[in-house]
């Protein structure tokens, strides 16, 4: 079932922190708040142009959305209400951070019709928290996660991969313990540096040294995989093409395929295993894999760079549909 979102960016209004990462006006590219009056006209023109509302929803991102002032907060969740239900949107969802989570913000938020909460989690480990100035634990993501779900509303986790003082066993701490907490949605954001933050001034001072590429695309392909594995559906892998962020960034990863670069990896790692289960350690000539079918591409890999992989070793691959494979499997023919 397709879904989509009508995105009302609430930026960094109400944010108390500075986290090392963030110039949240660069990334969502808006310097104006939104108020009642735009919600409703974006939500009209929308249920206007929108074929399918009931697999819509109205989305606040952008900043913390219950951090802001209370007032504002239901100012904008009033504007959007009449436009959830019958006839109208799917329900509302909304960005926050996990310690501005509780019972009595949850029980309002429900009676206004949201659907769905994503948290920026960014990282399970204290030490990447703390190092990025994030201003809470691990355990409060983890506690926000399931009173979020104790709620009957969707639950979305966002993770950061590469952050100031992150070791690979961090992240992949970080995902083990996000499929642990079993959110309905991930977004899986590689990180940028960004010009007038905290980590653009480490990065500069040779203070923050970032991963390599090579090891991001191998940590978010291992991330890709395990939540495909529990069924957790990532929504976002990679920062969506912004002339902000390619204006205000210092280094990072910010790659406009960096899905693509992932699920290429992951048949990589597929088509080897399928070698050495068959025995083959040193493949030479052509050979051909099943895929499913739509996944050619993906086997392929961002720009043939599979089969160059392959073709350097002295192996031509080629790449066949099969309806009944799962997505990320290959069968040696
Ligand atoms: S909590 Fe969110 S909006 Fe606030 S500084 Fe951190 S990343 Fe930016």
């Amino acid at each position: 079932m397709s879904h989509s979102n009508i995105s009302i960016f609430v930026p960094h209004v109400g944010c108390p922190h500075k986290c090392a990462f963030c110039d949240q006006r660069t990334i969502t590219g808006e310097n104006d708040i939104p108020h009642a009056e735009d919600v409703r006209r974006i939500c009209e023109q929308a249920i206007g142009q929108i074929s399918n509302p009931q697999d819509t929803e109205i989305a606040f991102f952008g900043g913390s959305f219950t951090a802001i002032p209370r007032s504002y907060m239901l100012e904008l969740l009033e504007a959007a209400k009449p436009f959830v239900g019958d006839g109208g949107f799917k329900g509302i969802r909304c960005s926050t951070r996990p310690d501005c989570i509780n019972s009595e913000i949850l029980s309002l938020l429900k009676d206004y019709g949201i659907t769905a909460i994503e948290l920026g989690a960014q990282s399970l480990s204290d030490k990447v928290l703390g190092a990025n100035e994030r201003g809470h634990s691990a355990e409060d993501v983890e506690n926000a996660a399931k009173l979020i779900r104790a709620f009957g509303i969707e639950l979305g986790l966002q993770m950061m991969i590469g952050l100031y003082k992150s070791s690979i066993a961090d992240e992949r701490h970080t995902i083990n313990s996000i499929t642990e907490l079993s959110p309905d949605t991930v977004r899986i954001y590689p990180v940028v540096i960004l010009e007038n933050t905290r980590l653009a001034e480490l990065y500069r001072s040779g203070e923050y040294r970032t991963f390599d590429l090579d090891t991001v695309v191998d940590i978010a392909a291992y991330a890709l995989l395990k939540f495909y594995d529990k069924g957790i559906n990532v929504i976002k892998c990679g920062l969506h093409a912004s002339e902000f962020v390619e204006r205000d960034m210092v280094g990072g990863f910010y790659h406009p395929a960096f899905r693509e670069l992932c699920e290429g990896r992951i048949y990589r790692s597929r088509i080897e295993s399928a070698l050495a289960s068959a025995g083959i350690s040193s493949p030479r000539g052509t050979l051909s894999f099943e895929v499913r079918k739509g996944c050619i591409s993906k086997a392929v890999g961002h720009r043939r760079e599979n089969i160059d992989h392959f073709a350097s070793r002295g192996l031509n691959i080629r790449f066949t549909e099969n309806d009944t494979l799962p997505l990320y499997t290959v069968k040696l023919q």
